[in-house]
């Protein structure tokens, strides 16, 4: 069985944006919300500054919250470990919004449908494709693949960086890992 996994490497970062703009035309995201942002992060004192560029979005929790708390089993996760929502049997409870610990769900202001990133699984994964943040991201900060192939360059990622999972003190096993930035802040 395959394990979907998404590492974004901190270092390779520039903040640009092209993977949340590419998720929004993907998924025709409503005005006012998204699945996917990268949020600047300063630290240091002057001059030993230094931008940490910050992936938002799911992270495909292994122990979902959202998955546990929904009464109608409306969010689930696939056998690849992929977190959906079934939306015909959704009653709009909100509680996965309220349970999950990264603030990724939200409700469409125009469908009033619950909202979050997918991995794109049905609309690009399934069909063998890659996620489109992964498609355009100019510096292959990101990188997606099968983490149970051990051929294939997620695995590799994985094998040769030192990878920190969000909140992973929670428990939750988050699939969205990233390598930490270590440009920066080093001004003599
Ligand atoms: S990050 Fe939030 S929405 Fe995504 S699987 Fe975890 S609890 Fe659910
Ligand atoms: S809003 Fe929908 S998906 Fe979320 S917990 Fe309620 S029924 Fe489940
Ligand atoms: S497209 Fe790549 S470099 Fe640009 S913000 Fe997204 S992850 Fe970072």
């Amino acid at each position: 069985m395959k394990k979907y996994v998404m590492i974004h490497d901190e270092n390779l970062c520039i903040g640009c944006q092209a993977c949340s703009v590419a998720c929004r035309n993907e998924n025709d995201t409503s005005d006012g919300v998204y699945r996917l942002q990268v949020h600047a992060e300063m630290k240091g004192v002057f001059p030993n500054l230094k931008t940490n560029f910050l992936r938002h979005s799911c992270v495909m929790c292994e122990n979902a919250p959202c998955v546990e708390v929904c009464p109608t089993k409306a969010s689930f996760q696939t056998d690849e470990g992929i977190v959906l929502l079934d939306e015909s049997i959704c009653v709009s409870c909100k509680y996965c919004v309220l349970a999950c610990p990264y603030d990724a769900r939200y409700v469409d202001p125009i469908t009033k449908n619950i909202g979050k990133c997918t991995f794109c699984f049905t609309n690009r994964v399934a069909g063998g494709e890659q996620p489109a943040c992964v498609t355009v991201c100019p510096t292959d900060a990101l990188t997606f693949g099968d983490a149970n192939d051990y051929n294939s360059e997620v695995s590799k990622v994985i094998a040769t960086n030192s990878i920190k999972y969000p909140k992973s003190e929670l428990g939750t096993k988050p699939k969205l890992g990233f390598v930490e930035n270590k440009k920066g802040g080093r001004y003599e």
